[in-house]
């Protein structure tokens, strides 16, 4: 079937064929008509199934057709749970519509940056709001928009909204929303807070559940972030308050590192508590049935205590270090990600590890992206003249010594 069958017009489907899309994908046939024709949708989908331009397409088509009220008011606002997805739908809108004579106005705002800039744009109101429910709700503290002419709300990545810890905002979004609207909710799994979402949110939904092949591996979103070594502490903070990450696994190399982090930690006000094979059974004990309760936020440990621990719904693994054994990345971030949940690994790299990472993705066959946080970019670029000791790569092996001393016997 082409795009030209699903109702889109002329400047959208150029702008897919633009991207290359020869066809429309399972959702895009379901989704597009059905948001063309103004109703509820209510779609199970995977990222990776062309879920973004399932609803970015139909609503750019409909805002085309209608005009934007005067005054600050937003007409579509899509919530999204993390300021990555929040660049990547936005980014996403400006490829659909490029070629629209009059492209809509279309704004992305998200924590972790300064609000002024924000609050100036959303100024006349915008035709588009992709946000996240924390900065969401900032703004409407300041009175920069206004959510009672919405005509469109999107929920994307719903359950993911839920696991940030985001269920307080969405509530009160909901109550400043008007009555008639259409209202579109994917979602990649169906936990019961998203049903019971579903089951007051939506009317009369089309209801699309594109079958995804059976997951064989853990839904983990790995990401790699370049920090310098004594920055990390504060980076650390700093992700699992802009994140609200409620619940994270720390690990680190030394039974002192779990203590020194989790100090540094309690002080910032976090509920966090070290995890090492010295304590004894009674203190582990309590401190992994507290962080299994929620009542404790940040577990900070060293393998050892690690292994075999299993978390029910774990949403964060960090590797504060890299593990020494190119293995032991698999089995960290393993703790998150289980039974078919979505999990996040995040790892430092510093000048001093960025090697020992390139192990381990040669390792396990992986070419993760680099990132900087805003305010902790590095400034370290150089590796340590001096081998740091304990990373495991970085010292010649006794093996390495033997073939590199059986090379330079050959070569003489
Ligand atoms: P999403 O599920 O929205 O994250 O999209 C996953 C990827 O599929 C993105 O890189 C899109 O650019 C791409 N994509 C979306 N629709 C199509 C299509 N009809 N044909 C080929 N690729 C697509």
């Amino acid at each position: 079937m082409p795009f030209t069958s699903l109702g889109l017009t002329e400047p959208l489907v150029r702008a897919v064929a633009a991207r290359g899309y020869e066809a429309p994908t399972p959702i895009q046939v379901e989704a597009i008509p059905a948001i063309l024709r103004g109703g509820d949708v209510w779609a199970s989908a995977q990222t990776g199934s062309g879920k973004t331009a399932a609803f970015i397409l139909p609503i750019l088509q409909r805002l085309v057709e209608t005009e934007r009220p005067r005054g600050r008011f937003v007409r579509t606002l899509i919530l999204v749970p993390t300021r990555e997805l929040a660049a990547q739908i936005g980014e996403s809108i400006r490829r659909y519509a490029r070629y629209l004579t009059a492209p809509p106005k279309t704004l992305i705002v998200y924590g972790g940056v300064s609000i002024n800039p924000q609050l100036i744009a959303l100024g006349g109101g915008a035709d588009i709001l992709v946000a996240t429910p924390g900065r969401l709700l900032d703004l409407l503290d300041h009175r920069a928009l206004s959510l009672s002419e919405l005509s469109t709300l999107v929920l994307d990545e719903a359950d993911r909204l839920f696991e940030q810890g985001f269920s307080n905002e969405l509530r009160r979004v909901l109550t400043l929303l008007p009555k008639k609207r259409q209202n579109l909710l994917f979602s990649a799994t169906f936990p019961r807070q998203v049903q019971a979402l579903a089951t007051n949110l939506l009317h009369e939904p089309t209801r699309i559940d594109i079958a995804s092949e059976p997951e064989t591996k853990p839904d983990i979103l790995q990401r790699v972030i370049e920090v310098d070594i004594p920055r990390r502490t504060q980076l650390l903070r700093h992700l699992i308050e802009e994140n609200r990450w409620t619940g994270v696994l720390v690990f680190v190399a030394t039974k002192y590192s779990t203590e020194h982090v989790a100090d540094k930690l309690r002080a910032a006000g976090l509920h966090a508590a070290a995890l090492h094979g010295d304590l004894s059974q009674g203190a582990r004990t309590q401190a992994l049935a507290n962080f299994k309760a929620g009542t404790l936020q940040v577990l900070v440990a060293t393998d050892l205590a690690a292994r075999g621990l299993d978390i029910a719904g774990l949403p964060v693994v960090v590797n504060y270090d890299l593990p020494r054994s190119t293995d032991d990345y698999l089995h960290r971030i393993g703790r998150t990600g289980r039974a078919g949940e979505f999990g996040v690994a995040v790892s430092f790299v510093s000048a001093a590890t960025h090697a020992h990472f390139r192990l381990i993705e040669k390792r396990h066959q992986l070419d993760l992206p680099r990132e900087q946080v805003s305010g902790f970019e590095p400034v370290d670029l150089e590796p340590p003249d001096r081998p740091t000791g304990g990373i495991k790569g970085k010292r010649m092996s006794k093996k390495d010594k033997l073939r590199a001393a059986a090379k330079r016997d050959g070569e003489s």
